[in-house]
């Protein structure tokens, strides 16, 4: 910056056929000034002991006055009585014109440039061009600065993200390794444990052990999705997906005698990555948890553009209008009685679908009480 403040200053000299100049910038409140660079002639001819650097406005003289006079100064007779001298000092450089103007930005004064010694009058001219060379050179400073804070504030984004990083292997090493043998310990008991009070405080142990375990990996995987800027994608068939995520929740399907319907019998390909199961098995639990025992499930696939709309249709209690937008965030739990959960699943499931440059929603069921989940997928 300072090199290109030189060549400023070179061309101002120049350009206004003087041989003398300064550059020199103001603080916030206009009240110091500090000099940026001179001409070599004013460094040489000038033999002042103490050459300062910082300014304060109300002392100096002659090029304190476009600042406090807030416009472009020329004096083509310097040598004449002048009010606004103060003087020159003994061993200061010799001048006998000048101009002077101050740089605004809006309605501060930033900055303020000097020329002197024309051999000629300063006129007009001589103002536009010393103007336009110092907002240039202030326009480039600021955008300097711009870019410099935005490397900064790149840094400490990538420093944050690494502090999430760290936060995630924790999550993942630290706290599920202890919880893994608390559950191992636990399950070890209640196999030999004959005493009935003890075996329900040992239940309970294991079920909320189980809920800690739970929480920990949903908020490892929703921590890690944050992080995650692209991903690959391979045709696969959704259908077929579904059918096998049917599959993989037989257990608790059986266990509370429900009744999933899988419409879609064909193939539908999709681009996605294989991480999209964890949606559509996080919306088919919740349906089946969530709804009464026995009640029917229904998972269809429909088909409009250049997308796929996988539907999970259940007919258990149904979500309020004023609750539905809630449900993808984090930790936003509608309805808790008795149901086990994390309030992260929706969450998850969002940011994969986003992923994927999808959508996800959802709406009451039309045909009954109950709630129509929905996400959109590119198809293939
Ligand atoms: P979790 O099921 O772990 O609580 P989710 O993010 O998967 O977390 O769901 C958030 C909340 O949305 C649930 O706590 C529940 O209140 C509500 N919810 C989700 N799916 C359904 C559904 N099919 N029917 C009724 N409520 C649901």
């Amino acid at each position: 910056m300072q090199q290109i403040a030189d060549f400023v200053h070179e061309q101002a000299v120049r350009l206004t056929q003087s041989t003398i100049g300064y550059i020199a910038f103001l603080n916030e409140d206009e009240s110091y000034l500090t000099m940026h660079t001179w001409s070599n002639s004013v460094m040489q001819e000038c033999t002042i002991p103490d050459k300062k650097f910082v300014y304060p406005v109300e002392k100096i003289g002659l090029w304190g006055e476009p600042i406090r006079q807030r416009k472009p100064i020329i004096v083509n007779d310097y040598l004449a009585p002048d009010p606004l001298k103060k003087g020159f000092p003994p061993g200061h450089v010799e001048m006998f014109n000048y101009l002077t103007i101050p740089v605004f930005e809006g309605e501060r004064i930033v900055a303020t440039a000097g020329v002197g010694n024309k051999d000629g009058d300063y006129d007009r001219s001589d103002v536009r061009q010393l103007t336009l060379l110092m907002q240039g050179l202030w326009n480039l400073m600021q955008r300097r600065e711009g870019i410099e804070k935005l490397r900064d504030h790149a840094d400490q984004l990538k420093k944050s993200n690494e502090m999430k990083d760290l936060f995630t292997d924790i999550l993942r090493h630290d706290l599920l390794n202890p919880a893994g043998v608390v559950k191992g310990y636990t399950d070890i008991l209640i196999e030999s444990e004959e005493d009935e009070e003890r075996m329900k405080i040992l239940q309970t142990i294991d079920r909320n052990n189980e809920k800690l375990i739970e929480m920990i990996k949903s908020a490892a995987s929703f921590a890690k999705l944050d992080t995650i800027e692209n991903i690959e994608f391979k045709d696969m068939d959704i259908a077929l997906m579904l059918r096998k995520n049917v599959e993989s929740l037989k257990l608790q399907i059986d266990e509370r005698g429900m009744d999933i319907e899988v419409r879609p019998d064909s193939a539908y390909m999709a681009k996605v990555n294989p991480m999209i199961e964890e949606v559509f098995v996080n919306l088919l639990s919740n349906a089946i948890k969530y709804s009464p025992e026995k009640e029917r499930v229904i998972i269809d696939i429909l088909g409009s553009g250049d997308e796929w709309t996988v539907t999970v249709t259940d007919f258990g209690p149904g979500i309020a209008d004023e609750d539905k937008p809630k449900l993808f965030e984090r930790f936003k739990r509608v309805d808790k009685s008795g149901v086990k959960g994390t309030g992260l699943g929706l969450a998850i499931a969002k940011k994969i679908t986003e992923l994927h440059g999808g959508h996800i929603g959802v709406e009451d069921n039309p045909a009954a009480k109950g709630s129509v989940f929905w996400v959109t997928i590119k198809k293939a």
